[in-house]
């Protein structure tokens, strides 16, 4: 059994690995991993406290994918809801949809029985204002001086000191199962409405039992153009090993012409459960456990510039 995740996916995988160990399900396990960082206010990029759009409202993405069926659900834009990824999953098991965005998604998210909650805090706030000060656009940003300075706000949201980032889990259970989640606040002061690539399945998100599973973090727009997760798995299907296929699949997003490029990092499990994560940044890292550790252990990404 293992678990892997993004760094800050820290404070949810021994969570995650008690599940595993109980007898649960990989799907059961990224959704127990995702939930301990939607929840932790220290983490500006997942859930609650995270850093709001341009407007202030705290908005929030997340998908999950089962590997054994190929079911997937995903939310995109929701607010006022703590836990994204548990509406992403109610979305896959009760509906005959795979997304839902904004206002349904928020009805739906009621209706489930989800509770609401005011996600922005003080800390969140006031990252954006500085951020938006750092800007010369005060508080009340407008539209017009956003798409003017679309540049600096797309550095301003993928520079990695800024810690702005998204929580990945993989999990592999007893039966041999792979389950994807992925939740993210998004880029900090990113425009009302923008989806990054963390629930859209194939970008941020993919999970196949036969192959393997992927999942991103860093600019989404990059991911969704070159469906980066899918890539990965699609590599391990033509029978790259997981190093090969990662490597391959951030290789591919060379072939993008963006003014904006940015940091990306993608984190890999085969269907053995081995497992491999990548970055173009120096320093980026992942963690793992497996049912025979203690304790996580973190581990530097491979680099592909
Ligand atoms: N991939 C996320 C997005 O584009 C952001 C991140 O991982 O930093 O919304």
């Amino acid at each position: 059994m293992l678990v892997v995740a993004s760094a800050n996916g820290r404070v949810g995988i021994r969570e995650a690995m008690r599940v595993l160990r109980e007898g649960g399900s990989a799907l059961d396990a990224v959704e127990t991993g995702c939930r301990l960082v939607e929840s932790n206010p220290d983490d500006h990029s997942v859930g609650y406290s995270g850093i709001p759009n341009l407007l202030g409202v705290v908005e929030l993405d997340a998908s999950i994918m089962d590997g054994k069926t190929l079911a997937a659900g995903a939310v995109g834009a929701v607010k006022n809801f703590e836990h994204p990824i548990s509406i992403a999953r109610k979305v896959m098991e009760e509906l005959p949809h795979v997304f839902l965005v904004g206002e349904g998604a928020e009805r739906f998210a009621r209706e489930a029985g989800f509770e609401e909650k005011d996600l922005l805090t003080p800390e969140a706030e006031e990252i954006r204002r500085r951020l938006l000060e750092g800007k010369g656009l005060g508080i009340y940003a407008e539209r017009l001086k956003y798409l003017e300075r679309i540049r600096e706000f797309a550095n301003l949201a993928t520079d990695p000191e800024r810690a702005l980032g998204t929580v990945n889990f993989i999990a592999r259970d007893r039966e041999g199962n792979l389950a994807v989640g992925v939740s993210t606040s998004g880029w900090a002061c990113k425009y009302p409405g923008r989806l990054g690539d963390s629930p859209v399945i194939g970008a941020g998100n993919y999970a196949d039992n036969r192959y393997g599973a992927a999942a991103c973090t860093g600019r989404g727009e990059m991911a969704i153009r070159k469906c980066t997760a899918y890539s990965a798995v699609m590599y391990m299907r033509m029978g790259a090993s997981v190093e090969e296929a990662g490597r391959r699949a951030m290789e591919d997003l060379k072939d993008l012409v963006d003014p904006y490029a940015g940091a990306m990092s993608l984190i890999c499990v085969d269907a053995q459960g081995n497992h491999a994560a990548f970055s173009n940044r120096e320093g980026s890292r992942y963690v793992f456990m497996t049912d025979e550790m203690d304790e996580p252990e973190e581990r530097p990404r491979i680099l592909v510039t």
